[in-house]
């Protein structure tokens, strides 16, 4: 289940809640889808041995952002055509997702991506109340999200996410359950369902400074929380993930496969590369870098000049990584999977939670409850060393 992520830092506008790596300055974009055929190029060779020495193949590509539909369409599959041919993956790929905005979306643009190979879209909603999407900054309305998603149908996407966002300035229960119901009537076979955080720096931060807007209560994002898993499951669309829901057989693969520990290949600036053992690397966050010394490695015609950060996982680390991974998801954490050294310490820790309602122990697995999900972060870290 090796996977292909490919990042694309563009926006045309940027959002109010944002802090992701992403800029406005469109017209680097044609350095930048050069200098990842670059990268490509030299990441190839080494990909391509961890995949063989694992006997593993690439099954997914995912295009995420910033927002890869805010380029022509060409760039993408352009790209898409290269790691397929790079890694030999033309008849081993299951999924290729790509994330889109509304207001991107046109015939042309589904029918380029679906005649590549595209076969699932991640679509940007965040909610369909026209106020609320103008407050935090989207450039899109109700009426485009949904035509969005008919427009997708119609080209013939059958496997369609939406994210959705919960917690935003002034919204109640009544709110949240109009989009959940919107969501549900809409027939997404994904969904994503992420509550809002205020990053310190971004706009909407800012204005809660100053006091325009404030942060609901936890009370109200726990129920916020409770209530899209509990109608959702009613509407057969199970929580496989904190925040991720899907239809029978229509969870993300490539999501997962990070869950699992499988190796993926990273390009493009800020994104992370894994061998699947002991060494993660990302790339810089910074466009104009990135594309200079991505430049410079293709110029030497060697992948050991590319702008990373190398970190070397050790014991611990992935002992970190199997705990803070397996808890986000339904299952639970794997207790075979956490090495001798640290079981006696999880098993402790995690009875404590047990003992508490706030984990249950399903055979070797020890999972969140639903009161437990309300306080993951503080759990996970508790577990973690
Ligand atoms: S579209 Fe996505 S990446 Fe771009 S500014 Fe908005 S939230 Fe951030």
């Amino acid at each position: 289940m090796a996977g292909c992520y490919v990042h694309i830092p563009f926006c045309k506008s940027r959002c109010r809640y944002c802090d992701f790596f992403s800029t406005t300055k469109l017209s680097r974009s044609n350095d930048y889808i050069n200098a990842v055929m670059q990268e490509l190029s030299l990441r190839k060779t080494i990909f391509s041995d961890i995949l063989r020495e694992r006997d593993e193949r690439l099954t997914t590509v995912y295009f995420g952002g910033g927002t890869p539909s805010a380029l022509c369409e060409d760039n993408i599959v352009r790209i898409l055509n290269a790691i397929l041919g790079a890694l030999d993956a033309q008849n081993t790929i299951q999924e290729v997702t790509v994330e889109v905005n509304p207001s991107d979306v046109t015939p042309t643009l589904l029918g380029a991506y679906r005649d590549a190979g595209v076969n699932r879209l991640s679509i940007g909603v965040q909610t369909f109340d026209d106020d609320r999407l103008r407050m935090i900054g989207r450039r899109h309305d109700r009426s485009m999200a949904i035509r969005a998603i008919e427009e997708a149908r119609r080209a013939g996407f059958d496997n369609i996410s939406i994210d959705l966002m919960y917690g935003l300035p002034n919204e109640n229960l009544s709110d949240w359950n109009s989009d959940i119901d919107e969501a549900i009537a809409i027939g997404a076979e994904h969904i994503s369902a992420y509550c809002l955080t205020y990053e310190e720096g971004t706009p909407l931060y800012m204005s809660m400074i100053r006091g325009e807007v404030s942060e609901l209560d936890d009370d109200i994002l726990n129920q916020m929380h409770d209530t899209v898993v509990d109608r959702l499951s009613a509407a057969g669309i199970y929580q496989y993930e904190i925040s991720n829901f899907a239809r029978p057989g229509f969870y993300s693969r490539h999501n997962s496969s990070y869950w699992t520990g499988s190796p993926y290949l990273g390009l493009g600036a800020g994104a992370y590369n894994y061998d699947g053992q002991h060494v993660r690397q990302n790339n810089i966050t910074d466009l104009d870098i990135y594309i200079k010394s991505t430049n410079k490695a293709y110029q030497a015609g060697s992948a050991q000049y590319l702008p990373i950060e190398r970190e070397v996982l050790g014991s611990c680390e992935c002992y970190n990584e199997v705990v803070m991974l397996g808890l986000r998801t339904c299952a639970g954490v794997n207790i075979n999977k956490i090495a001798d050294d640290y079981q006696n310490r999880f098993i402790k820790i995690a009875e404590g939670y047990v003992a508490k309602g706030l984990l249950a122990k399903d055979g070797d697995y020890y999972k969140a409850t639903r009161s437990g999900q309300h306080i993951l972060n503080i759990i996970i870290e508790d577990l973690m060393i």
